[in-house]
């Protein structure tokens, strides 16, 4: 057995949400005191109470590290914690979504349109997910998907709106659903969300971040304004629309198409992805960035990192203050809240306006001398030791993995 320690996020948040039916059983016996990197004794004030939402529904933070991964006990509780089974044989309704399945994978974004979703299911109706293509997700059932089709086929690849549209037509005409759910973003679900209203004659709302009692409450005017309405059929919704579902596991059973779907189309054709400059996108955008903080010694070889990676570079505010990056590349309260799945953190402790600007981000992974700072708290995925080291390492690793593939297709 490896002694390296595996994070499950979803245990992690059943251990600070006291409200969640499982969460005596994630709690490592409510640490109190525990030994620190340099062998201090290093004591929790708020033992029992850290990491969880309060009362009014504020979150509070965990930065004792005892509910975020460095809990002795966390992995033997998480591995005995086995969700309940919701079936749904001949389900009263279906709501369908269709999640945008960045990169192959359910996003954060996905996930809580799938909570939403669950929420308008209700314990009779079935949630139905729609995935075109290939992909790499393993964990529909958690997710809170009933049923599970996938439309294949080269036409529906890429960039297909148009045949996507009459795919999710014939879906329509099937299932009947009494809701359609897309991310209202700007990785598919957007565009395809209102094609598909023009399709089914649907007004839809968007940015939609609330939906209750058969109301909905949707951003508007540039960010500025909510407008408010009753639920139509077609909704195209903002991130953190609802909480994912964490509480049940479901059937994610295969369902197929009755006929195969007719498509005649020709007017759009893609032509493949472009490249572009990661350091041209701005920050709010960047899918992967790799951030430097002071315990960069080495800018130069920073910013080689990130163009062999193809990041987009971000900083710290001490990094940005020291006039090694620029004021507009700051991550923070203070600077760019960021939304990349993957952020990596080099030489930055984690102090809590630096969290804070990255709390939307899927994967973090933490370079950093000191294995007990709160950066690597917050990371999935930790590397402790001097940066340079490791950056000269990763900037070899990557040099060897592109003459490799060089080597196999030649
Ligand atoms: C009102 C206010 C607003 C703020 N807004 C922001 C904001 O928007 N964004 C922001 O970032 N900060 C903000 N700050 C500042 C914030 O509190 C921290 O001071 C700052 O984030 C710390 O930056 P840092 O982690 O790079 O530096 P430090 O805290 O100095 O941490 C450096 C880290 O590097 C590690 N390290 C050192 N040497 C090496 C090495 N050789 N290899 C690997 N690791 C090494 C250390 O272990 C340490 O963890 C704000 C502060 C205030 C008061």
């Amino acid at each position: 057995m490896s002694d390296i320690i595996r994070r499950d996020p979803r245990a992690e948040w059943i251990a600070r949400n006291r409200l969640h039916p499982l969460h005596a059983a994630m709690q490592s016996q409510n640490q109190t005191s525990w030994m620190g990197p340099n062998g201090l004794m290093r004591k929790n004030p708020h033992a029992i109470a850290a990491g969880f939402i309060g009362p009014a529904g504020i979150k509070r933070i965990d930065r004792s590290g005892a509910q975020q991964g460095g809990g002795q006990k966390r992995g033997a509780a998480s591995a005995a914690v086995q969700l309940p089974l919701h079936l749904v044989e001949q389900p009263s309704h279906i709501i369908a979504v269709v999640p945008d399945m960045v990169g192959g994978r359910l996003s954060s974004h996905d996930k809580d349109l799938l909570g939403l979703a669950r929420q308008l299911a209700g314990d009779s109706g079935a949630v139905l997910a729609v995935l075109f293509g290939e992909d790499k997700e393993s964990a529909f059932d958690s997710a809170g998907v009933d049923r599970l089709l996938r439309i294949a086929g080269e036409t529906f690849d890429g960039y297909a709106p148009e045949a996507r549209v009459l795919a999710l037509s014939a879906v329509d005409g099937q299932f009947a659903p009494r809701h359609w759910l897309l991310p209202d973003s700007r990785t598919g679900g957007g565009e395809l969300g209102r094609r598909l209203a023009a399709k089914l004659g649907e007004r839809p709302a968007t940015r939609v971040w609330q939906v209750a009692n058969e109301q909905c409450i949707g951003r508007a005017g540039a960010g500025q304004q909510d407008i408010q309405r009753a639920l139509p059929r077609l909704i195209l919704a903002a991130a953190e629309c609802a909480e994912p579902v964490s509480e049940t596991r479901h059937e994610a059973r295969p369902v197929e198409l009755a006929a195969p779907v007719a498509h005649s189309l020709t007017r759009l054709q893609d032509l493949g992805p472009v490249a572009v400059d990661p350091a041209q996108i701005p920050m709010a955008e960047a899918e992967f960035i790799l951030s430097g903080g002071n315990g960069v010694k080495d800018w130069e070889l920073f910013h080689q990192a990130a163009v062999a990676l193809g990041a987009t570079e971000g900083a710290s505010r001490v990094a940005v203050d020291d006039g090694f990056m620029p004021r507009n590349r700051q991550v923070g309260a203070t600077g760019t809240w960021v939304t990349a799945r993957v952020y990596m953190a080099v030489g930055i402790s984690g102090a809590i306006q630096h969290l804070q600007g990255i709390g939307a981000c899927d994967k973090v992974v933490a370079v950093n001398l000191d294995p007990g700072c709160d950066m690597i708290k917050r990371a999935d995925l930790s590397v402790i030791g001097d940066s340079a080291a490791i950056l000269k390492a990763l900037l070899e690793r990557v040099a060897a993995w592109r003459q490799e593939g060089k080597r196999d297709a030649a």
